[in-house]
């Protein structure tokens, strides 16, 4: 990417923008040069701030016609790096294209730009009756472009899927600037290739979102938090493998090891007894009658597995106070170490338990502290590493390939949310073959034949410069 060729792309730019929406100021571009990842930061430079469709296919059109580099960026709260322009170029920053176009009770779907924040829009629709299912727990600082692009899940994923489980349609810009109009507005249609399915979790690596159908259903009538404390991780999966064999399926099942309880000690509603080794925080939802039955059974269940102490949160005051530990506990675990990271591997269900005896045997064996929690219920969890001088380094890059080398033979997967983006590719090839990866590449070529739409991010072979 040559200077000359910026400079041009940027003149063809302020040609249909308005100059304002164009940065070049070093100390505005600090603030797009990283996200919440280890991934070291690297100054775009140029910004656009984009405000409709149009000003995104001008930008590509120019981008492509000078074969500059295009992150995309929502809210910057990604885990892997996926918006840090690892080669420079522009950012095309979405945060002015932030408006709810439409929420529709008759169709049941709503219609939102890419920068629209996660908790903007479950209070819209709330307000009106409806619920829409993914909630990342970086609900209130997470913008739907990136979770569209990631294909974002949470807690609430166990009952109701992830982003792509909602997504009907989008609109997008592909790399040369060509508008296209994927998907549908129906729940149902088959017609072409799923092409939105495709779009939803590429990292922003095929097309940029410009605009997104999303499904909505009837807000439930009734949820109910319980928060159970366990002697320990094995009596939680216990407690678990109980629940689900009796066919309960909370909206949310999260496990938190000892290590984490501890950290979320003083920020929980309750007192934790000293012999509470382990939490798992369990949500309900359907119908007032539905819920109070379920809560019984699982509190039942929950008990005869050797939970110490429930406590359970009716309203929705009180359920939040259960719920901002386990939203907070990401940072509060960077405030206890000098470098983090978070893998947020998945195995099957059934071998939740052997993944929990592998991080312990890993950390036990490389020295480094891992906290672990997550998503238990679909077999995602939050692996992190905590570590604070450069000498552990060379460990903790062992624990991690060690890691997942473990949940590759457990058949698991690499990622169940945050994506690959800069961080996991070095380590795609350990669960794809070089056939399946191969194939991904030409995919990419398809829609981006320059390779200029969010480069160095997914595949092993493009890793980035240094910065
Ligand atoms: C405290 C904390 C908790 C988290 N918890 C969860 C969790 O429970 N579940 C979960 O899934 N994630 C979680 N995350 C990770 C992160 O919030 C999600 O990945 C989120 O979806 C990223 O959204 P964003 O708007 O910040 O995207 P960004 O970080 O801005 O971008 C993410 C990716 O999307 C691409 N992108 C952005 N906009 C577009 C667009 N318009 N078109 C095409 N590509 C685009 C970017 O290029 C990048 O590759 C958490 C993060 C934090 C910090």
């Amino acid at each position: 990417m040559s200077t000359v060729g910026l400079s041009a792309a940027l003149l063809q730019i302020d040609q249909h923008l308005q100059s304002d929406q164009i940065i070049t100021d070093p100390d505005l571009l600090a603030s797009y040069a990283h996200d919440e990842s280890e991934v070291e930061p690297c100054m775009p430079e140029a910004v656009v701030r984009v405000r409709s469709h149009d000003d995104v296919v001008q930008v590509m059109r120019a981008a492509s016609k000078h074969a500059i580099f295009v992150t995309p960026r929502a809210a910057g709260t990604g885990r892997t790096g996926g918006a840090v322009p690892v080669r420079g170029g522009i950012v095309m920053a979405f945060e002015a294209m932030n408006q709810i176009d439409e929420v529709h009770r008759g169709d049941l779907v709503t219609v939102v730009q890419p920068g629209v924040v996660l908790k903007t829009l479950h209070d819209t629709v709330e307000a009106e009756g409806f619920f829409y299912g993914p909630d990342p727990n970086s609900l209130a600082t997470c913008a739907l472009g990136g979770n569209l692009a990631e294909n974002a899940g949470g807690p609430r994923a166990f009952k109701y899927g992830v982003t792509r489980d909602w997504t009907l349609g989008l609109e997008v810009v592909t790399a040369d600037g060509t508008s296209l109009s994927l998907g549908k507005r129906t729940v149902k249609g088959v017609t072409g290739y799923d092409l939105t399915a495709l779009v939803v979790g590429s990292e922003g690596t095929l097309a940029i979102i410009t605009r997104a159908t999303l499904k909505l259903m009837p807000l439930p009538e009734r949820v109910v938090t319980m928060l159970a404390l366990l002697p320990d991780v094995h009596a939680a999966g216990r407690a678990v493998n109980a629940l689900l064999g009796k066919g309960i399926v909370p909206r949310c099942l999260e496990l938190m090891d000892g290590h984490t309880l501890a950290l979320v000690r003083s920020e929980v509603a309750i007192s934790i007894p000293d012999a509470a080794g382990a939490a798992l925080l369990i949500e309900l939802d359907g119908s007032e009658q539905v819920c109070e039955a379920l809560l019984e059974s699982a509190g039942n269940l929950v008990l005869a597995a050797g939970a110490l102490d429930i406590a359970v949160a009716r309203h929705s005051g009180e359920r939040e106070k259960l719920w901002a530990a386990r939203r907070e506990l990401s940072r509060a675990l960077r405030r206890t170490a000098k470098r983090k990271l978070a893998e947020d591997v998945v195995v099957p269900r059934s071998q939740i338990g052997a993944l929990l005896e592998t991080c312990a045997r890993i950390s036990a064996q490389y020295q480094i502290r891992m906290p672990t929690y997550g998503h238990a219920g679909d077999g995602n969890l939050h692996v992190n590493f905590l570590w604070d001088t450069p000498e552990e380094e060379p460990r903790v890059k062992a624990a991690i390939e060690a890691l997942f080398r473990a949940v590759v033979a457990l058949r698991g997967t690499l990622s169940g949310e945050h994506g690959i983006g800069v961080l996991k590719a070095p380590y795609l090839g350990l669960e794809q073959s070089v056939e399946l990866i191969t194939f991904q590449e030409r995919l990419k070529s398809t829609f981006d034949p320059q390779g200029i739409l969010n480069p160095g991010k997914m595949f092993p072979g493009h890793l980035h410069r240094a910065c």
